[in-house]
Formats: structure tokens, sequence, C-alpha cells
């Protein structure tokens, strides 16, 4: 039986235990992290990953912990809405085009399947070593096991340790221009569309979540990668913040405290294929990494997953494997990254909103309706 060890518990990383399991491979996961927790606060899974997370079994269990959305309404700073974005149905008629939840639920939902098809987890561990052979890798790993593996799968994130030890001329994630500030509240009366708002530099994104949740989302290119001392986090945010009218108040009452208020820099990284050396793959962020612009990340990370399950159900071997599915991802990760960083670049212009984002998207979100 091939033996796979995965690196890296996140959506990327669970996906394809569930997807290898699918296919009968005998796979495993280390995760560096001893406390094992989603990164951010929500996240919303278009319609195209919805596609793919049927066949990995987890639609039904996502459904159950996401709010759908049809429609984004584009409002003004004072809350008037200038004009309703639909969302694109690639799946069935009475699918939801656009899931948003909050991240520890779709964490949840992975971690069930994971526990479901019998793969092991082993939390706060990671590779301490590679030694490869002609036929397969041994992996020396931080606990001081060292075992055979058939290929490694490098699912670690943008900041990938792997890809840095296997792939040590690889591009690394580039500053996009832009900061997000996220925050989760609960949903003020009223609000019941995910609801974007233009504020010049700054952009606020207001995602009803089920259960009363909220996810605040709030864009911002007036600041460059470093995170603000803590002392003046807060007050940063509420500035920002108080520039919004309609909902956005509400909101900003029930955020008193910085730890509620999370603040990252975005970066973008597309890896130029091959996406493997030796017997190891990279996937998901590993591989490429984009600015949350058409919310589609972890959706690519969930795509990569279903198309290494159904490579890995043909028996072919590694090298073809990998070689085979970068081929099949590549340009598809690259047209998320490069359109979110143009609407990422557009968003830091001075001025009016760029009239071609509309456009932009919708194409965009066309031709990741395709199978993939
Ligand atoms: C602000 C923001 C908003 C986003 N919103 C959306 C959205 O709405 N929809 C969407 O589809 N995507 C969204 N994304 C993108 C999405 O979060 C990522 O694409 C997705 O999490 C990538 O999954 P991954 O498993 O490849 O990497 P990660 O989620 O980074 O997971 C990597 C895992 O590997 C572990 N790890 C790291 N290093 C090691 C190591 N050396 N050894 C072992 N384990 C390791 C980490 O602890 C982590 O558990 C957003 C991203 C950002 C920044």
């Amino acid at each position: 039986m091939t033996r796979v060890l995965i690196v890296g518990g996140g959506p990327a990383g669970m996906a394809s235990a569930i997807a290898l399991a699918q296919a009968g491979v005998d796979a495993e996961i280390v995760e560096s992290s001893a406390d094992w927790r989603p990164g951010g606060i929500g996240i919303a899974l278009q319609s195209a990953p919805l596609r793919a997370t049927k066949q990995l079994g987890l639609f039904d269990d996502l459904l159950r912990v996401g709010r759908p959305h049809h429609v984004i309404d584009m409002s003004a700073p004072d809350g008037t809405v200038f004009a309703e974005l639909p969302q694109m149905n690639v799946n069935d008629p009475t699918d939801p085009p656009f899931l948003g939840m909050a991240r520890e639920s779709l964490h949840e939902v992975m971690v069930g399947a994971v526990a479901r098809a019998r793969v092991p987890v082993h939390l706060g561990v990671t590779v301490a070593d590679l030694d490869e052979a002609a036929d397969d890798v041994s992996v020396t790993l931080t606990n001081g096991l060292k075992d055979r593996f058939d290929y490694v799968v490098a699912a670690d994130g943008a900041n990938s340790a792997m890809r840095s030890l296997v792939l040590p001329d690889a591009p690394q994630p580039v500053f996009a221009g832009q900061v997000i500030w996220r925050a989760a509240a609960s949903a003020p009366t009223g609000l019941e569309r995910y609801t974007m708002m233009i504020g010049g530099p700054i952009r606020l994104g207001l995602v009803p979540l089920p259960d009363g949740g909220l996810y605040l989302w709030m864009l911002d290119s007036t600041l460059g990668p470093e995170r603000p001392p803590r002392d003046e986090l807060l007050e940063m945010f509420h500035q920002r913040l108080s520039r919004f009218g309609g909902h956005a108040p509400a909101v900003a009452a029930q955020l008193t405290d910085v730890s509620q208020v999370d603040f990252r820099a975005l970066n973008w990284l597309i890896v130029p294929p091959p996406w493997h050396a030796g017997h190891v793959l990279l996937l998901g962020d590993a591989a490429h990494t984009t600015t949350p612009h058409v919310a589609y990340g972890a959706g690519l990370a969930i795509e990569d997953a279903v198309v290494l399950g159904e490579l890995a159900a043909t028996g072919i071997p590694f090298p073809q494997l990998a070689a085979q599915l970068a081929a099949r991802r590549f340009d598809r990760a690259r047209l998320v990254v490069e359109t979110s960083l143009q609407l990422s670049r557009w968003e830091q212009e001075a001025g009016p909103p760029n009239p071609g984002a509309g456009r932009l998207i919708g194409e965009t979100m066309a031709s990741l309706a395709a199978p993939i």
C-alpha cells in the first residue's frame, strides 16, 4: 500500500488526507502546532470549491455550519447600497452559490472527516530531516521517529518550511501592498446580506454567519506590512471603521478590546512548476498563496486535494503524479492569484473604484466554473 506523509493540518493537509484515504492510500498528518486550531475568523467557500467538497464527502456538513449568500450588497460608506453582485452557482440549482462560516466550523468539519477516514494526526510534530532514496523518502520527525514514505505532501502553508527545504530557489511570498483587519461579532439586527462597503483606501466587509454571528474584514491600503504596536492597534482599527455608517457603528460598538482584533499583512505567491523535488510535493498555500479578494485560497487548496486523490487512485508513479498535478492546477491557481492581486492593486489606486473590477471578477468566476 502506498504510504504518504502530509506535513500541515490546515485545509490543504486535511483535504489531502481525506482524498488520499478515499483513494486507498495510507496517509498520516504531522501538524507543527500542538494546539490544532485554524488561523483567522471567518471564511467563505465559492461554488466551485463547494463542488470539490462534494467529492470529499464534506458538502452536507458544510451546509449545516455555513450561511448561504446569493448576493453581495456593494455599498457607499454611509451604507447606501449602489449595486448587488449575484454569486455564481456551478452546482445544483438549489445549492448555495457561496457559503460563509466560522473558520472553526470548517476546521471541525474537516477534523471530523479526517477522523472518520482513520488518518492518524500527530500534533506538535514536524519534519526534522529528509533522506531521499530512489523509490521513496526516509523522514525523521521532530519526535525522534524515523519512517519511510512513498512521498510527502507539503501542505504547511504560505511560509512553508518544506518548500524552503526541498525547493530553496522557489519564490517566497511577497507583500501585496494591503493589510487586513478582522474580527468576530454578532450581526446587528437587520443585517441579513453580505455587505461590502467601499470607503476610499479602506473596504469593509460585513459577513453574516449562522446563529447570528458576523465576520468583519477590513482591507486597508494605507499601511505597510509591519504590525502596529499593540497599544495603538485598537485605536487605529476604530479610526478606520469610523468612516463607515450603515450597520458598521453597531458592530464597532462590540469591539472594545484589542484581543478581538486580528491584523495581518497580505502576501501572494505562485510557485512555477515543478511543485515537487525528490519525493516531496507542494500543495495549497505552500504552492500558491493568494490575497483574499475573490475568497478562493482554501478553495484552491481543497481542489488541489481532490486532484491529488484522483491521480493517486490511478496508481501512477510519484514523479508522474506530481507533474500531472502541477500541470492540472497551475493555470487555475495563477488565475486566482493574479486576479486577486490585480483587484488589490486597483484598490490601492487613488480615486473611485476601478470600473474593470466587476468584469474581471465575473470573467474569473466564469473560468473557474470549468471542471478542475
Ligand atoms: C485574510 C484572509 C482571508 C481569507 N479568506 C478566504 C476565504 O474567504 N475563502 C477561501 O477559500 N480562502 C480564504 N483565504 C485563504 C485561506 O486561508 C488559505 O488559502 C488556506 O488556509 C490555505 O490552506 P493551507 O492548508 O494550504 O495552509 P494553512 O491554512 O496555512 O495551513 C497550514 C498548516 O500547516 C501547519 N504548519 C505550518 N508549518 C508547519 C510545519 N513546518 N510542519 C507541520 N505543520 C506546519 C500550520 O500550523 C497549519 O495548520 C484567506 C486568507 C487570508 C489571509
